[in-house]
Parts: structure tokens; sequence; C-alpha cells
């Protein structure tokens, strides 16, 4: 598909499509976050390879030392697809979403919904963090993918099981701070909630645009982002 923002400036994506009425700025705000995940993903898959061929050492086959080598290979268009099952469907719904304006329901088939908050605020609101925002529920969808039924999301465990072993890694707890973040509530933190799932999104947003606070925080949520992926990733392409 192929849309126009208000610049005249044209995307083409095969990665996402829409329900309701979207605006068409809208849309390319969205077309360009699921374009960086894709990229970020893509990257992650790549780095994984060479580490792969690294500890082979022109032994055996390298892919044996990834998880990811089913995704060798791969476009990062191509990854984004396999770990999300297809493109992802943007929805505009009637329904109030409690407690903010998106929610992805992406476990299995799914959409990521937007309630009409997001449709009547002005649009400079959409443009001005409408990226960051939608590689939030990009991630959620991510975790999503790889969880088990509907309770279960093996990525939000990883992160508590983090805090578990290590109580100095960075966690939020108020809406001040940024906490490793690069910023605060409501640009590069999308929730204000100190729960895994909601942190975990959030370093999504990091992970997406590379923007992470400048302090050890900020490197510690950074560095769990390129640990973890790999498994994170491989769990959404295999599925619940
Ligand atoms: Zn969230």
């Amino acid at each position: 598909m192929l849309w126009t923002g208000d610049g005249g400036e044209a995307i083409r994506s095969d990665l996402v499509m829409f329900e309701g009425g979207w605006m068409e700025l809208q849309k390319v705000e969205v077309a360009h976050a699921a374009d960086r995940v894709a990229g970020q993903l893509g990257q992650t898959v790549a780095a994984d390879r060479e580490l792969a061929i690294t500890v082979a050492d022109g032994g055996c086959n390298p892919a044996i030392f990834s998880i990811l080598s089913p995704l060798w290979g791969l476009s990062d268009e191509e990854v984004f697809l396999e770990v999300y099952g297809g493109p992802v469907t943007f929805a505009r719904i009637e329904d109030e979403i409690a407690g903010g304006v998106a929610e992805t329901r992406l476990a299995g088939e799914g959409q990521i919904c937007y309630d009409d908050d997001v449709f009547t605020a002005s649009k400079e609101w959409f443009l001005g963090w409408g990226q960051q925002n939608v590689a939030h529920e990009l991630t959620h969808g991510l975790a999503q993918r790889g969880g088990w039924g509907e309770q279960n999301w093996r990525a939000y465990e990883v992160l508590e099981a983090t805090w578990v072993a290590n109580p100095n890694f960075p966690r939020r707890n108020d809406r001040e701070g940024n906490h490793g973040f690069a910023g605060v509530f409501p640009r590069w933190q999308q929730s204000t909630l100190l729960t895994a799932n909601e942190e975990f999104a959030d370093m999504g947003v990091g992970w997406t645009f590379n923007q992470w606070q400048d302090h050890p925080a900020g490197t510690a949520r950074s560095d769990w982002m390129t640990a973890n992926l790999p498994r994170i990733i491989a769990l959404a392409v295999s599925g619940p």
C-alpha cells in the first residue's frame, strides 16, 4: 500500500493495514514506525548470525549456534512478517480503551486497536509521538506473539525475573524520572504504569529508535534488549 503524508511525502508499506477511518498522515506515521521496527528486527537477526559465525569459527555449521537461524537471509520486512504472522492491522474502534488510547491484541490473530480519542485530538498529537506509541504497541505485540495462553507473555516474565535476580536493574517508580528511558511520559515513555508489561513495551520504544537515557540505567536497558531479544523474537516466530 502507498500513503502520502501532509508534506506530500509518500511511503509504501506491506507491513501494516488499516480498519476504520484513519487520516492519511496517521497511516504514514504508523508505516514509518513499523519500518523502524522491521529494521531493528532485521538488525537483531544479522547480529545474531554474526555472533554464531564467530562462535563456529570456520568449524561446524554456524546455524546450530543461533536460535534465529531460520530467519537468516530474510529481508527486514520478511522478518517482520514472520514475527507478526503477516501484516499488522491497526483498527479504529468505537469502544473506549480503559487506561489509554491503544491496546494490542495480537495473541494469535488480532489487531492493534485505537479508540476515537486518537482521531478527535489534534493531528499534532499523533504527529508528535505517534511513532513512539506505535513502537510501544508493536512491542506488546512481539511479547504477545511469543506468549503462552491469554495471560502468560514470556517477554514480560523475563523482565520480571531480571528484577528478582538483580534488584538494581532500572525500574520505573514514578512518572517524573527517566529511569533509563530517553525521556519522560508521554514521549519516550508511553505508559506510567509500573508493570513489566508496560516497561517492556517502553523499552521497545528505546530499542526501535535507539534512544536511551545517557546514563548507566539507559545502557542497562539497552543491553537487556540486545541480550534477550533473540529469544523473544524466536518465541514470537514459533508462536504460543
Ligand atoms: Zn502499553
